[in-house]
């Protein structure tokens, strides 16, 4: 039976609906929603951080995206239910939380509904949504019980280890869509059959393969060329040249020690070099350290793209913008930006960049559903056909169209934009009454002082004429 209290109602100013719960026995999930933040106690650790993996294990917007801050006197929090937690208090007064709680509480209300069943999508839009209200990286922390030795806490929520793979297929698609810039932390070696991390390393006898091996020193006599481990050399206290029968006294003068000798306790093997193997302590497979997967772990920033694809959240590929005939997708749009700055680079001319934006009020573009769409399509036609043939097109976000313009400035582009917008903000108002949405329009010069990131970031935070 669930609890029908849910923790204890805090007082404050603001009126907000503050909930501090220290029992942790029978929450019901749902009541998160009724909640403007919520505080846990840390003096239950168990009971705090499954509560908090709980509230961010759902797909439910209004429950996952809850601000949630942990009461903490003296102890260290740590670090994975640090991270998906939105700071530590030390007091229940308002001011302990109230400024981070109104930075991510205006972010939430910038997002627009989404509803879609596709699991990988839920999981992006999570992710983009939840580290674009939090305004911070997704960072990796180190974790004993991760098999690869990191773990991205919000992420890991939903792939166990058995799904590493997946996990990691995830990040890249992340960064390749170009939503987060990765910033390099770690390198990390993994078993080839299962990702985990969890290796023991040793040297093996080339011929039996066993672990069990004694190394010694290897001795070379100068006068008379002989060389042997140095056990053949030992005579009591004294060492004697089995070859020369000569005394050995001073290294460096009679003789010197060139390299180790491995003798195989197994199978009496001797040799000077071994070969090193991985014993994989998680699925028992033994690997050659040349075969072990290598994984740069990065630290996640959320580009101006990611920003946009958060407030207005991802819809099923089939669906995607760059569909549309006369568009290319944006990763092919950001390769031909980049070729176009190398290009003027070598050329010295001048080509430029531009974006037309619909700025939709939140949750607008959903509610209009076809109706939206068949303006977006409508709109499109328009543009393919009012600007160049060279020109190169993507729509992005459901509400966003750039332009390369190879060879035409910046003011050409503009002025061309401008020709353009007053008639798509006709068709808009035309056929959308109540809609409101408002056009934009910006562009910029693509020359060496940007590079292709600072060219979207511009063109995407567009308050352009408008
Ligand atoms: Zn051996
Ligand atoms: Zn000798
Ligand atoms: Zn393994």
């Amino acid at each position: 039976m669930a609890n029908d209290q849910f923790g204890k109602k805090v007082q404050t100013q603001s009126n907000k609906e503050v909930f501090f719960i220290s029992d942790f026995t029978n929450l019901d999930i749902k009541k998160v929603v009724i909640s403007d933040v919520i505080i846990l106690d840390y003096s239950n650790k168990e009971g705090c951080s499954g509560f908090l993996n709980q509230i961010r294990s759902s797909f439910v917007e209004s429950i996952y995206l809850t601000p949630v801050f942990i009461l903490s006197i003296n102890e260290e929090i740590d670090s994975f239910t640090m991270s998906l937690s939105d700071g530590t208090v030390h007091s229940l007064q308002e001011e302990a939380f109230i400024g981070p709680f109104q930075a991510i509480e205006q972010r939430i209300r910038q997002l627009q509904s989404t509803n879609n069943q596709d699991q990988e999508i839920k999981i992006l839009n999570k992710i983009l949504r939840f580290y674009y209200t939090r305004q911070s990286r997704m960072k990796p922390v180190i974790s004993a019980v991760s098999h690869t030795g990191y773990s991205f806490p919000l992420l890991s929520l939903h792939y166990q280890n058995v799904n590493t793979e997946e996990k990691f297929a995830v990040l890249d698609k992340l960064v390749n869509k170009e939503f987060f810039r990765p910033r390099y932390e770690d390198l990390v070696h993994l078993c080839n059959n299962c990702y985990s991390g969890f290796l023991n390393y040793r040297e093996v006898c080339p011929k039996c393969d066993t672990s069990d091996l004694y190394t010694e020193n290897l001795i070379h006599h100068f006068v008379c060329a002989h060389v042997a481990p140095e056990s053949d050399f030992i005579s009591g206290d004294q060492m004697v040249c089995s070859k020369c029968n000569r005394m050995l006294r001073h290294i460096g003068v009679d003789y010197d020690k060139p390299s180790l000798i491995y003798t195989c306790n197994n199978c009496g093997h001797h040799f000077q070099e071994s070969i090193m193997q991985a014993l994989c302590m998680s699925c028992e497979s033994v690997h050659s350290v040349d075969s072990l997967l290598e994984r740069k772990i990065y630290n996640y920033e959320l580009t101006a793209l990611g920003e946009e694809s958060a407030i207005g959240g991802l819809v099923p590929t089939e669906k995607q913008d760059s569909e549309m005939a006369g568009f290319i997708g944006f990763s092919t749009f950001n390769i031909f930006l980049k070729y176009e700055i190398e290009r003027i680079k070598n050329s010295g001319k001048t080509s430029s960049a531009g974006s037309l934006s619909l700025r939709t009020p939140a949750a607008l573009s959903n509610s209009l559903g076809v109706k939206y769409n068949t303006v977006v399509t409508e709109v499109s036609e328009f543009i393919k056909n009012a600007t160049l043939a060279t020109d190169i097109l993507t729509f992005i976000n459901s509400n966003t169209f750039l332009i390369i313009s190879p060879d035409n400035d910046k003011f050409r582009l503009e002025s061309l934009l401008n020709n353009i917008r007053p008639v798509v903000q006709k068709l808009i108002d035309s056929n959308i009454d109540e809609a409101n949405i408002v056009v934009k329009i910006k562009a910029e010069n693509i020359d060496s002082t940007k590079n292709h990131n600072d060219l979207i970031n511009s063109l995407l935070t567009n308050n352009g004429v408008g």
